[in-house]
């Protein structure tokens, strides 16, 4: 456990750095160095995001930086975690256990790493499948991790843009062409993002 008033609290200033830093070395011990990568280029482009959008800028990074950190749990590992801390609400994110990376990543952000800060955990929480009524920070880093400079597919960079000016629509693209994706996989597909989806378009 860090401690938890740097943890908790974390304040733009003196200690934003090392901070970052000590979190950096946290993530190594639980994330492939492609991962860690991934996790770099989110928190860089949450960031910006944040900036461009009027979103906390730290806030944005740290939870950006962090977004992922039980994405290389085993799926058994995820079930089990989930199961224990109450985090199953569809039977879905069973057979899909991956879902799971985002609450189980919240939950453990709080009990082992001493994160308190809400927004960010609720951010992590609803990277995977987003959500009605996302806040800021939770679509800035739905999109930064859909977005960042290591993706690449077809029409990223037509998403990047529009992030760019429009929020809630690049929200609603990048979401879209998620869904497109599962269902060419003939996946499963979590009802919460239809959910999201549908508030969306009824609320812009
Ligand atoms: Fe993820
Ligand atoms: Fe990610």
């Amino acid at each position: 456990m860090l401690n938890p008033v740097v943890a908790g609290e974390f304040c733009p200033g003196d200690g934003e750095y090392s901070a970052m830093e000590e979190y950096a070395r946290l993530l190594a011990r639980r994330l492939s160095p492609g991962r860690i990568r991934h996790s770099l280029g989110v928190a860089e482009y949450s960031a910006r995001l944040a900036a461009r959008h009027g979103a906390p800028v730290e806030k944005a990074r740290l939870a950006g930086l962090l977004h992922d950190y039980a994405r290389d749990l085993p799926p058994q590992e995820l079930i089990a975690r989930a199961e224990r801390a109450g985090l199953i609400s569809h039977v879905v994110e069973k057979r899909v256990p991956v879902l799971l990376h985002g609450p189980v990543g919240a939950w453990l952000l709080r009990e082992e790493v001493g994160i308190a800060d809400e927004e960010i955990l609720q951010a992590v929480s609803r990277h995977t499948t987003g959500a009605p009524n996302m806040s800021l920070i939770d679509k800035i880093i739905y999109l930064a991790d859909a977005l960042e400079p290591g993706r690449q597919y077809y029409g990223v960079d037509d998403l990047r843009r529009m992030a760019e000016e429009d929020l809630d629509r690049a929200l609603l693209k990048t979401m879209e062409s998620g869904i497109v994706y599962v269902l060419r996989r003939g996946q499963l597909l979590h009802p919460v993002t239809i959910e999201a989806r549908n508030y969306l378009l009824i609320n812009r």
